[in-house]
């Protein structure tokens, strides 16, 4: 159910791996090293990697009782990836395998420590209450295009196909670099957030409604904080409109740009908002 509604999160975070001999955990897939499945934190090594679905034991050997990791890709880097490569390999140092250990995982959600039923039912009503409130309703409250509020759905719920998502599903992609501005990958966060192109639509925004906010990286915290404390519905619901209005317009000039060949325009995307 988590899976397929995209509740998964949170879910992984209640396993926690305990590396033995590295036979078991999947080096892609698993959440082992606490920062979340390697084949999302790293999704463009990922899609280089020449095997998917590894184990953790099969990607390095032992050399006079020290572990020593030999990732394998189906090419070499290019200049900007390879910072890439050294951050997985800082992750990698700090782990230990074990011989003649089994992995094992243990399940921690509060106070209960084997996993139950009881226990996911109780993970997935957290995932449900804590994590976006409201935040749907809010966004299907807004009179928006409903075209543009379901690009924002997409955007909030990371469904938008950006290079990244294409390659966390496998998919590669001739050129990964955000067409917008050409300094980063583009992933959900960048194009519509990070990016100097949407900073400065967002600034354009912010001044033409004589406010000023924080421009928060991650899209649930930033349509969530965008609004006005003690606000009535209605005016929320015009901010709503307004958040929906810049993130489908970024998402249609993207597209114009890299379809129709169509120049990078700031001031074009603000007028059409
Ligand atoms: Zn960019």
């Amino acid at each position: 159910m988590w899976a397929s509604e995209g509740w998964g999160g949170n879910f992984e975070d209640a396993i926690n791996w305990k590396v033995g001999d590295g036979r078991v955990i999947s080096f892609w897939e698993d959440s082992w090293l606490n920062c979340g499945a390697l084949k999302k934190v790293f999704s463009r090594l990922f899609s280089f990697s020449t095997v998917k679905d590894a184990k953790v034991a099969q990607l390095g050997s032992w050399n006079n009782g020290v572990w020593v990791w030999s990732l394998e890709w189906r090419r070499s880097f290019f200049e900007w990836e390879k910072p890439l490569e050294s951050r997985l390999l800082q992750f990698l140092l700090g782990t230990r395998l074990v011989l003649g250990e089994t992995d094992n995982w243990l399940w921690e959600v509060g106070e209960f420590q084997n996993y139950s039923v009881t226990s996911a039912y109780v993970l997935l009503r957290r995932d449900r209450e804590e994590v976006l409130p409201n935040v749907y309703s809010r966004l299907w409250r807004c009179k928006a295009l409903p075209s543009a509020t379901l690009t924002a759905w997409r955007v909030l719920e990371n469904r938008i196909a950006t290079s990244v998502n294409l390659e966390s599903r496998g998919i590669v992609v001739d050129n990964p670099l955000c067409c917008l501005c050409g300094m980063e990958e583009e992933s959900n966060c960048h194009l519509f957030f990070v990016c100097r192109f949407a900073w400065l639509v967002w600034c354009l925004c912010f001044e033409w409604l004589g406010v000023t906010f924080v421009i928060h990286s991650d899209p649930v915290l930033n349509f969530i904080q965008f609004g006005m404390c003690n606000a009535s519905g209605q005016i929320n619901e015009f901010w709503g409109v307004i958040w929906v209005g810049v993130v489908s317009e970024i998402w249609k000039h993207r597209n114009n740009v890299i379809f129709n060949r169509e120049k990078v325009d700031v001031l074009e995307v603000f007028a059409l908002v």
